[in-house]
């Protein structure tokens, strides 16, 4: 056994008497309501260091609860994320990667066990309000998964004939939904000025309509991925421009479902997770969002691809005004939140593990045995520790330090090829600035006997291995 190896082991095992205890601690069943905006960057919150706009609601969200400086998505683009988040699964353990596109043949197997699903069992009453994008087939959809109503768009809004980048015939009309049928079969401009006000109307309306039984809101913003749209309540308002005005309006968001809560004097028995699906679009320039100190953004294993903001709030359980830099990854959402509610795991085997413990700053042993991992559609691109970074040999899209696009409109990636495997010190360089493989042979041997651990489990595509607890997604 190799030294990571070891001090994860003997943590794990500190904390599986904790994990493996029956839950007497949390008899209740709280509401959950899980945030997650689209594309939003590391830096692109003002508890997070934004400039040029202002966040109160979100920053008022992370001084009431505890903020994660550390906190990663399974993978930077949309449909592999959200799998990961809604299964506590990395997506391609499920067959999925990537993003799906409109009419798409595979999506969410629906054996698979969504958190609805979990928290159904408890009877919860649930909704899912926002972008899906885990297959927009009728079988793939919210309501087939474990969601007792659904509002919102079936997959990302730049899927859309009207998208400056969209070549004519690439996208059919872009339908907004209501649980499985289309309310408007092709929205306008007009329309998607509306969504984050309209999400906001359908969320604070469920939670008024369940204030008597416990409940799960899933309110996945449109926003503020490309292409950016404002209602006139905040068009015009910040220095940064569009994009500014995006995220003031998802903050008042924020704050009207904070303020919902507080009304109905919920706020003491709901747990509210805020977080991203993956990080910016830096090619959108003045449109994308920003990774603050990190490497690279969306679509790349960089830390400026999965590491995102995460705020969790819950008065009374978890400390307020606390931060913590301890190292998780969305996987752990869906085992922590069984935990809370006292519900049972799903039944196939799960990627992520419970750490509420970590999430209210009561124990700072790790549960995970090992590492996590990060991959690229079905390339194994990297491996990470508490301490290290293993960036295995791919191929990564970059600006290279070339501007942005303008008002909208991208700038064109290039390709770079790495000629090794790199080495990071995430704790010395979250920056990702200093390759340190040479000078540090030991941990990149034991990284890189955990990266062939992962290819026997989940395959890789750069090394041609078949992964043997891959599942098939759904298909049509
Ligand atoms: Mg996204």
């Amino acid at each position: 056994m190799t030294r990571i190896q070891s001090l994860f082991r003997i943590a794990g095992l500190a904390i599986a008497a904790w994990v493996n205890a029956p839950v007497c601690a949390v008899e209740s069943r709280p509401n959950i309501v899980l945030i997650v905006a689209d594309d939003l960057g590391y830096g692109d919150l003002g508890c997070y260091g934004a400039k040029g706009y202002q966040t109160p609601n979100l920053d008022g969200l992370a001084a009431s609860g505890r903020r994660f400086t550390n906190f990663h998505v399974a993978q930077a683009v949309c449909t592999a994320s959200r799998v990961a988040i809604l299964t506590g699964c990395y997506p391609n353990r499920l067959g999925l990667s990537g993003a799906l596109g409109p009419g798409s043949k595979i999506g969410l197997h629906p054996e698979e066990t969504t958190i609805a699903e979990v928290l159904q069992q408890r009877g919860y009453a649930t909704a899912a309000v926002g972008k899906w994008h885990l297959g927009d087939a009728p079988q793939f959809l919210p309501t087939a998964q474990g969601f007792g109503s659904y509002f919102g768009l079936p997959y990302s809004n730049d899927m859309w004939p009207r998208h400056p980048e969209a070549r004519p015939g690439t996208y059919p009309p872009l339908p907004l939904m209501e649980d499985s049928r289309v309310l408007k079969a092709d929205l306008q401009p007009a329309d998607q000025e509306q969504l984050t006000t309209e999400y906001t109307e359908r969320s604070v309306r469920f939670i008024e309509s369940h204030r008597s039984e416990p409940f799960f809101l899933y309110l996945a913003y449109s926003m503020p991925h490309v292409p950016l749209y404002v209602s006139s309540k905040f068009k015009g308002k910040t220095e940064r421009g569009l994009f500014g005005d995006v995220l003031e309006e998802l903050d008042w968001s924020v704050g009207q479902i904070v303020e919902t809560l507080r009304r109905l004097h919920l706020e003491e028995n709901t747990l509210i997770l805020f977080t991203s699906d993956n990080g910016p679009w830096l090619s959108y320039g003045d449109h994308a969002g920003s990774a603050g100190a990190m490497r690279e953004g969306k679509g790349t294993s960089w830390e400026g691809g999965t590491r995102v903001p995460c705020i969790v709030s819950w008065p009374g359980h978890i400390p307020a005004d606390s931060t913590s830099d301890t190292l998780l990854m969305s996987i752990d959402l869906l085992p922590s939140i069984a935990h809370i509610a006292n519900a049972p795991l799903p039944p196939k085997k799960i990627d992520g593990m419970n750490v509420w413990p970590l999430l209210t700053g009561t124990d700072a042993a790790h549960p995970h045995p090992a590492y996590f991992v990060y991959y690229g559609r079905n390339e194994l691109q990297s491996v990470l520790t508490p301490e290290w970074k293993l960036v295995l040999p791919h191929t990564y899209r970059t600006l290279g330090g070339t501007p942005g696009g303008r008002d909208g409109l991208p700038a064109r990636y290039s390709q770079v090829k790495m000629s090794g495997p790199e080495l990071y010190n995430l704790r010395n360089d979250p920056s990702e600035t200093r390759n340190v493989a040479e000078q540090f042979p030991a941990p990149l041997q034991e990284l890189l006997e955990l990266a062939e651990k992962a290819r026997a489990d989940l395959g890789d595509d750069l090394t041609g291995k078949k992964g043997s607890g891959v599942r098939e997604p759904g298909r049509l």
